[in-house]
């Protein structure tokens, strides 16, 4: 996956940005691991039946916050701001929209591109988790697994994004997208139609039928929008 090719027109993937993205996935992983190891030994003092049951309870109750967190990320780069905005014009702006004009441009990113604006969002939020450590009640290793499953799958959401644009993924990628533990393909195509108005959340999509049913993260025209439709049309 890192080694896919990459060319400038894809998001300027200048030589700046990629340290600054390699940087940040070098920060996310040792915190994650200083984490971890304080985790492993969080659980060593856990019962046996906690020990299964709160990272199996944790992970669909994370999966869910990062399902909503993606959807609100998505919603608001789709629709507010320009790609002039400060910092999150380029880095959320721009990517999002530009992915409505190419939709299948994010499968030749590699890893690092990919998910690098996932990473950096991440990196203040699980200093604090690592920072609050060591755990040492019993609702307090709960809380630090599911903050843990919450930045991982934050982490991996736009590769699960991508995925969800490979017309013939990996076996196990097709499994957990059968499985409904990630986004598939059938539930973000109705994001990808214009106007773009609805199935903003790409981790699992998960919330995207009840969001859609309710009316929640809709808006009826946005300016940034109407100038993303404007341009497929032209590129039609
Ligand atoms: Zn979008
Ligand atoms: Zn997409």
């Amino acid at each position: 996956m890192g080694n896919m090719p990459n060319t400038a027109a894809e998001g300027g993937n200048t030589l700046g940005r990629k340290i600054v993205d390699t940087g940040a996935f070098v920060v996310f992983f040792v915190l994650l691991a200083i984490l971890l190891a304080d985790l492993f030994e969080a659980y060593a003092e856990r019962t046996p039946a906690q020990r299964i049951v709160w990272p199996l309870l944790a992970l669909p109750l994370a999966l869910l916050i990062s399902d909503l967190l993606s959807g609100i990320v998505h919603f608001l780069a789709d629709n507010y701001g320009t790609e002039d905005t400060l910092f999150v014009g380029k880095r959320f702006c721009k990517p999002f929209r530009d992915h409505h004009l190419d939709p299948t441009g994010i499968t030749r990113r590699g890893f690092i591109e990919a998910n690098a604006n996932t990473c950096i969002l991440s990196l203040i939020p699980l200093a604090v988790v690592v920072w609050l450590g060591p755990y040492e009640t019993a609702a307090g290793v709960f809380w630090a697994t599911l903050g843990t499953l919450v930045l991982i799958t934050v982490l991996l959401t736009n590769q699960f994004h991508k995925w969800a644009h490979l017309d013939n993924p990996p076996r196990p990628i097709a499994a957990l997208q059968r499985w409904g533990l990630i986004l598939t393909k059938e539930n973000h195509d109705l994001h990808h139609i214009a106007p773009y108005d609805t199935y903003y959340c790409i981790t699992t999509g998960w919330l995207n039928p009840l969001f859609d049913r309710l009316g929640v993260l809709k808006v009826e025209a946005s300016a940034a929008r109407e100038k993303t439709e404007a341009q497929s049309r032209r590129s039609e």
